[in-house]
């Protein structure tokens, strides 16, 4: 069914399956979602700030159609993350549209890639006016995977905002490097969130860290959560189409999500969302805890995603003899391949030095790089190269 036919049909008032009509018989059963029978919302506290949020909230990313916000609104979720960066800078315009007449009733989080105390305060005055709001309720500084992309310059930024009243809360938003970047943000005892790459391809290894942060009372928002974010409406070229849509089929997108959530210390995660069957899925999300079968289901897609999902755990780098950046560079191919993002991992991939874009890993005679997850690192920068070269 297509998202039209859909939404009439929501409109008067039926329940529908929120999955996919066709499914095997190991699926696990979706509740029907509708707005006249409210599905079920489950809400966790960011940390010491006690904003209750919903477990499941929206990742507008790759959103582009304001309607699927809008009734995320309607239905209940409570918190959507936008950043500067998203769409070219559109994203965030597109999101203050949809939510304006829904701003007392939501939370709203932006982020900045700025490297200079005065770039940010630009930056946070800019997606203010994109907004249409007077404060965020949470502002991150954006992809800082290692401890020395945060300066002082920044966290006063943060700090002299809050004091203005434009930011409610102060975060940080990473990547990869957990080990280092989660105990050392927060000894820095500045940050009330962290936005943490967190999903069941990389396990339990940094539950520990997400447990301490939790425990010291910092807000944890997990994205990331669905490991490459594939879904059946997005063209993948690394997982054939016919495989791809069994995966779906079997709810590996909604067990991904249970996975994260499974997490008591995890307040909330943040999926991107692009239609309103990829809403209806996430929500259910909170309607029953992760089974054992799905347990199942996830582990056998983690053997399916292994040739070129990069779980970003650190353990390569430095290992390219040409210094490329890898998880990076993985990252930016799985936005453009995976979430049918092709500007965003193009405007990632030409934001590294010139001397990183210009090599050529089919220079190599052998790679260098040994990942113990399984990534074809050679092959999927080759892809990388290609794609953005
Ligand atoms: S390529 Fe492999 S080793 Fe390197 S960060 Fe990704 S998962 Fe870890
Ligand atoms: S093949 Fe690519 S990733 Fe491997 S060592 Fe060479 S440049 Fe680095």
């Amino acid at each position: 069914m297509n998202t039209a036919s859909r939404r009439s049909f929501l409109g008067a008032g039926l329940a529908l399956p929120a999955l996919s009509s066709v499914r095997t018989e190991t699926a696990p059963a979706p509740e029907p979602v509708s707005l006249q029978s409210p599905p079920k919302l489950v809400y966790g506290t960011l940390g010491k700030s006690g904003l209750k949020v919903t477990r499941v909230a929206f990742g507008c990313m790759t959103t582009s159609d304001p309607s699927v916000i809008e009734r995320a609104a309607d239905l209940g979720i409570n918190l959507f993350d936008s950043a500067r960066v998203y769409q070219g800078g559109n994203n965030e315009r597109m999101v203050g549209s949809a939510l304006k007449k829904y701003r007392d009733k939501v939370y709203i989080t932006s982020k900045t890639q700025a490297r200079t105390g005065q770039q940010a305060m630009a930056d946070l005055e800019t997606s203010l006016k994109e907004l249409q709001t007077d404060h965020l309720d949470i502002w991150y500084l954006h992809s800082r995977s290692n401890l020395s992309d945060v300066n002082d310059e920044l966290l006063q930024a943060q700090v002299n905002a809050k004091k203005q009243g434009k930011i409610r809360l102060a975060g940080v938003s990473f990547h990869g490097g957990h080990t280092e970047v989660i105990p050392g943000f927060q000894k820095m005892n500045h940050f009330d969130v962290f936005l943490i790459s967190y999903n069941y391809a990389m396990g339990h290894t940094i539950d520990p860290l997400i447990e301490q942060a939790r425990k010291a009372g910092i807000g944890i928002v997990a994205m990331k959560g669905l490991a490459g974010g594939v879904r059946p409406t997005v063209r993948s070229y690394v997982i054939p189409p016919e495989k791809l849509n069994l995966l779906n089929q079997e709810g590996a997108p909604v067990a991904a999500l249970k996975w994260v959530l499974n997490n008591k210390f995890v307040d909330t995660v943040i999926p991107s969302i692009v239609d309103m069957d990829q809403l209806d899925q996430n929500i259910l999300a909170m309607s029953s805890p992760f089974s054992a079968r799905e347990a199942k289901l996830l582990a056998a897609r983690l053997e399916e995603i292994k040739p070129w999902y990069c779980r970003m755990c650190g353990s390569c780098e430095g290992q390219c003899q040409k210094g490329l950046p890898v998880a990076d560079m993985l990252r930016f191919t799985m936005y453009a391949e995976n979430y049918g993002q092709y500007s965003l991992g193009l405007d990632n991939y030409r934001s590294l030095p010139e001397g990183i874009t210009s090599v050529r890993c089919a220079d190599c005679s052998s790679c260098t790089v040994e990942c113990p997850n399984g990534v074809q690192v050679a092959a999927r920068l080759t892809r990388a190269q290609e794609l953005f070269g």
